[in-house]
């Protein structure tokens, strides 16, 4: 197996996809290609990749706008988890497992920020991609409370389910890097500093000022 993994800026609202095989087996995936599709398309050309699947994270607009255009290109489905509005091929829910050559990937339901949020975990190089539910700093928006609790049991299940030296790949560029380890993120992201939900839902709600307070972007 050899690892090919690639940090795509898609352009958007600073939106970051990925380009994920194994060049030994000349299989990729494609997770959220949006705004460039083409973009990620040639980079698994220019390496002699066949894309097999389109993942999507999650189903906002951000996220998925990419996809027909991925697909006609590649002739790949969309995988993603079922509860999306879009058409998913290859259902993905939790404990699901895809194959892109040697590599092994599995999934996490980490519904908050969306219902049909995943995480994408590649276990043999410890690569978690977080999509919109935790970034380099912060962690994924939420329109109510009970979303922001159901979030919270999402981010305990991550803690709890990986190892905290997994290297972390959000959905955007909104921290000060553009990727993280979970250890770094438990010790520094305030979100998952967070002693209990209640503090959790009391940092949402402060957010704004927490933010001007201490010069953060
Ligand atoms: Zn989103």
């Amino acid at each position: 197996m050899q690892l090919v993994f690639e940090q795509i800026r898609s352009g958007g609202d600073r939106n970051f996809g990925y380009l994920l095989g194994d060049r030994d087996a000349g299989r990729a995936v494609l997770i959220d290609p949006s705004y460039s599709p083409d973009a990620f398309v040639a980079r698994a050309r220019e390496q002699g990749l066949t894309v097999t699947h389109i993942i999507n994270t999650h189903c906002h607009e951000d996220h998925i706008n990419g996809n027909a255009r991925a697909v006609e290109l590649t002739r790949a489905p969309v995988a993603a988890h079922p509860a999306c509005p879009v058409s998913v091929e290859v259902p993905l829910s939790e404990g699901g497992n895809l194959s892109v050559g040697s590599l092994q990937l599995q999934f996490l339901h980490v519904p908050g920020h969306a219902a049909d949020h995943l995480a994408v975990y590649e276990p043999a190089h410890d690569i978690l991609m977080t999509g919109d539910l935790i970034f380099v700093g912060k962690v994924g928006g939420t329109r109510t409370d009970e979303d922001a609790r159901v979030e919270w049991d999402s981010l305990q299940r991550v803690l709890k389910a990986i190892r905290p030296s997994a290297t972390i790949w959000p959905g955007h560029d909104y921290g000060a890097r553009p990727s993280s380890t979970l250890a770094l993120e438990r010790a520094t992201n305030p979100f998952l500093r967070c002693a209990d939900v209640d503090a959790f839902l009391q940092l949402k709600r402060e957010w704004p000022d927490y933010k001007k307070r201490l010069g953060l972007r």
